[in-house]
């Protein structure tokens, strides 16, 4: 920009920044279909967003979904989860979020795919960073920025109460993603703390009503761990729990995570968990697991990267 008179260059340089985010890893699997991006904050603090396309088939077009994060770590500390075990940092803000985005919308070129959908089931837990989060999907609807949908948006949550109750109210038509992971709350508590304060009972109520609301479906998250909350009799209890007309349940076998003793089952183990619940008329499906080889599991590229090299406080 050599037309600008240098003081202005200047200003420029030391005031504006193209983006929030600058990309500082990627790795790709799946035979090109998994891109997974450590980007880095203007703090020096690291994040990870992932890049999934899938193929068209007979019942539905070609995807290209966004995996973003919402906060860097999460202060939930689920015990399966890698993002949880490595504590909490702080909440990203709207432009951080936005530019998730944008970022690996460039870099997806000029090609044929675009970005069609995407999922808050990055790092941290967007409820708790609820202004952030609907910020960033007002902007992206918005007709002068990118037209983007919130039909096409899904919010993962571990069940933070109030805030599905807010984001019913807001009348946005997200999709709503509920990380159930256990049929009781006995069981739920010992592996998310935050159970004790909000209780299945209240989680799926608030669901169920985001549901009728919205008319969209509830998708129920259940990452499967061996031994824990794989068995046929846990599985008819979570059928009588998420037995609502407009519910999904997907089983996610659980990626396993450095230091941990927790382990995904057997596929049979999967399957016959998967059958109670069709049985039981419940739209099920196990989650074909994506980028094993690049740690895609949740926190996991980051966990590594800060072992190896601690980014700067
Ligand atoms: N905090 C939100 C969103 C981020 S986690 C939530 O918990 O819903 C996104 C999904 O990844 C959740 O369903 C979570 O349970 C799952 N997940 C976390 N750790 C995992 C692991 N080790 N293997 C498989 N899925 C995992
Ligand atoms: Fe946080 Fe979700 Fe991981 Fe639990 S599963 S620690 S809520 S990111």
């Amino acid at each position: 920009m050599r037309t600008l008179p240098t003081a202005t260059r200047r200003l420029l340089e030391t005031s504006y920044t193209f983006s929030s985010v600058t990309p500082h890893l990627k790795r790709v699997a799946d035979r090109g279909q998994t891109a997974k991006y450590l980007f880095k904050l203007r703090d020096g603090k690291t994040i990870e967003t992932v890049v999934m396309h899938y193929d068209a088939t007979q019942r539905s077009r070609a995807r290209t979904t966004i995996c973003v994060s919402s906060q860097v770590g999460c202060p939930i500390g689920c015990s399966f989860c890698a993002t949880g075990q490595s504590g909490f940092d702080r909440n990203l803000s709207e432009a951080e979020i936005v530019d998730q985005f944008l970022m690996a919308s460039r870099d997806l070129g000029e090609g044929q795919r675009s970005l069609t959908n995407v999922v808050f089931m990055g790092m941290g837990e967007p409820m708790n960073n609820y202004a952030a989060v609907v910020g960033a999907i007002r902007r992206w609807a918005r007709a002068d920025t990118l037209n983007f949908s919130p039909r096409r948006v899904t919010v993962s949550t571990i069940g933070l109460v109030p805030f599905i109750e807010r984001l019913t109210a807001e009348g946005l038509p997200v999709n709503l993603a509920i990380s159930l992971h256990a049929p009781d709350d006995e069981l739920r508590s010992r592996m998310i703390p935050v159970n004790r304060k909000y209780p299945i009972a209240a989680i799926t109520g608030a669901a169920r009503a985001h549901a009728e609301r919205t008319g969209r479906r509830i998708s129920y998250e259940y990452v499967l761990l061996q031994g824990v909350n794989d068995s046929v009799e846990q599985a008819n209890r979570l059928a009588k729990i998420v037995n609502h007309g407009l519910s999904h349940v997907n089983l996610i076998p659980m990626n396993p995570i450095e230091g941990s003793p927790l382990a995904p089952p057997s596929k049979s183990r999967a399957q016959a968990f998967q059958a109670v619940l069709q049985t039981a008329g419940i739209s099920t499906t196990i989650r074909a697991t994506r980028g094993l080889d690049i740690d895609a599991a949740c926190g996991q590229l980051r966990a590594r990267q800060l072992q190896s090299a601690p980014s700067p406080a």
